[in-house]
């Protein structure tokens, strides 16, 4: 498999659908090193896969670097539990990255604190939390911060570029060359979630030279693989504005993130254009929320805060809003209403006609937003257990106009900017969404295309050949890796090769 000369890699992924992301990409250099780079570390948030948030399926120790895409939880969330368990490298990221990822590592840290002392009161057994802020701390000190369109060379032989997307403030695709000596080179762009435009930022589009490069391999997201994108509705506003009418209080639940900023600038631009009065009350209630949006404030040029706005700051100042008759806008987090401060109010407001709720974000099954959007008139939800079941006479409605991916056309579109892609390797995505998008880049672009999930990894040629290995399950469920500690380590998987299928690149790719 391969020539002895040249350079090949591998590349595996260690997320199923679509939280929890994890790819490791290997440079196999012809003199025996190896570059193992890992890209993004991400929290798992699907229900029926969170145990694998402490299962570490991978050597730590063999890692010689990791790169972030951006900072939502699902990207970063686990970067201080791989550093709990070993790891000291280095990790890179842009630089508004670096800074979001401190507010959500630590958020994080002090949700898994809170949640692992009430567990404790009800079992003594129960596990440690994942992490603590100590290590994020750790983690923190080893991130450097980098800028767009700036290559770097952590590794001898390898270059990394940031190159900027509109997914998130500092939101990045991240591409990675690797040389040696004359020996021809792939370059690998992993997309990370991909959006081609921004509320908050004038995307720097990515250069000329990576456009045309040859030998080009592309890890694309595919969570909106499967849809294609539609006009954009009013149906927000409409809402709004229908709920100030008949003097109603809304309820939003939000994304502590960016979605949160992104529906004060809704509600500052309808201002602007004299939609929602200025006298209307509007209340943001999320200690992450708030740290983000004085975040925002400072990385961002646009004006995106609206007028006569209150941050919640205590109980008292959260039940009078929630007594006070006037009508007014809340925001609180989480967007599916299952964590955070919103249970609070959906308890409050979804008994009472007089109120609007709406969700904004995908909500996941089992998740009281989705419970509440199903739900039929009049039908009782139990928002807290052991409290009274509220009756739902609230009206309920969920807003899918927020996005902040690529639907199918756009994520064609950005792979028709590149002149000579060889493969598309995608990852991020239900099943279906994955498949139903192969299918689409084999059909309109004629590029091969392979579903980088967690059955398989792949091995690469320089010159073209692309090997499929299938993985056996993991036998075991550690969650330490470190050498310091006793905790069992975790076997590495078995690889079997299931079919061989070749595809010659051109061969004289200059590294830029
Ligand atoms: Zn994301
Ligand atoms: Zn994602």
């Amino acid at each position: 498999m391969g020539s002895k000369n040249n350079l090949y890699y591998t590349i595996e992924a260690f997320h199923k659908e679509v939280t929890g992301s994890c790819m490791i990409l290997t440079i196999h250099f012809p003199n025996n090193r190896e570059c193992k780079i890992m890209v993004d570390c991400g929290l798992t948030q699907e229900i029926e896969y969170e145990d694998d948030n402490r299962v570490i399926p991978y050597n730590i120790n063999s890692i010689d670097l990791v790169c972030l895409t951006h900072s939502h939880l699902d990207h970063i969330g686990k970067l201080p539990f791989i550093v709990k368990s070993g790891y000291n490298g280095p990790i890179y990221c842009s630089n508004n990255t670096k800074l979001t990822s401190k507010l959500i590592m630590e958020d994080c840290a002090k949700i898994n604190e809170q949640e692992y002392l009430k567990a404790k009161l009800i079992d003594k057994n129960v596990l440690e939390p994942l992490y603590t802020f100590g290590h994020v701390e750790t983690t923190l000190n080893l991130i450097n911060g980098i800028s767009y369109n700036q290559p770097f060379s952590p590794f001898e032989g390898v270059t990394i570029t940031f190159l900027d997307n509109g997914h998130l403030i500092g939101a990045s695709s991240i591409l990675i060359q690797a040389k040696y000596k004359n020996s021809s080179s792939l370059q690998f762009l992993f997309t990370g979630d991909l959006k081609a435009t921004s509320e908050f930022k004038d995307i720097i589009p990515i250069p000329d030279y990576v456009k045309s490069l040859k030998n080009l391999v592309i890890v694309q997201e595919a969570t909106y693989g499967a849809n294609d994108s539609c006009e954009e509705t009013s149906e927000f506003e409409d809402t709004i504005i229908e709920s100030m009418n008949k003097n109603n209080t809304v309820f939003i639940a939000s994304i502590a993130q960016e979605r949160l900023a992104v529906i004060l600038k809704k509600l500052y631009e309808m201002q602007l254009n004299n939609l929602l009065d200025d006298d209307i009350p509007i209340i943001v209630d999320t200690t992450l929320g708030i740290n983000c949006l004085k975040l925002y404030e400072r990385l961002t040029p646009f004006a995106f805060i609206p007028k006569n706005i209150t941050f919640i700051a205590n109980n008292e100042m959260r039940e009078l809003a929630v007594r006070s008759p006037k009508k007014k806008i809340i925001i609180a987090s989480s967007g599916m209403c299952d964590k955070g401060i919103s249970p609070f109010y959906i308890y409050n407001f979804l008994g009472d006609p007089t109120k609007t709720i709406l969700l904004t974000s995908y909500l996941a099954e089992h998740t009281l937003g989705r419970e509440i959007v199903e739900a039929y008139y009049g039908k009782k939800i139990s928002v807290y257990r052991g409290k009274d079941n509220i009756p739902k006479l609230a009206q309920v409605k969920q807003i899918n106009s927020f996005s902040s991916h690529s639907k199918r056309d756009e994520l064609i579109e950005f792979l028709e900017q590149f002149s000579n892609i060889s493969y598309v390797f995608i990852n991020h995505g239900s099943n279906e969404a994955k498949e139903e998008y192969a299918k689409c880049v084999e059909e309109l672009l004629n590029v091969n295309t392979r579903i980088l999930g967690t059955d398989k990894y792949y091995k690469i040629t320089s010159k073209g050949e692309l090997y499929e290995f299938e993985k056996e399950p993991q036998e075991t469920n550690t969650t330490c890796q470190n050498k310091h500690c006793s905790k069992k380590k975790s076997a590495v998987s078995r690889t079997i090769p299931v079919s061989i299928r070749k595809n010659v690149f051109c061969s004289n790719s200059v590294i830029k």
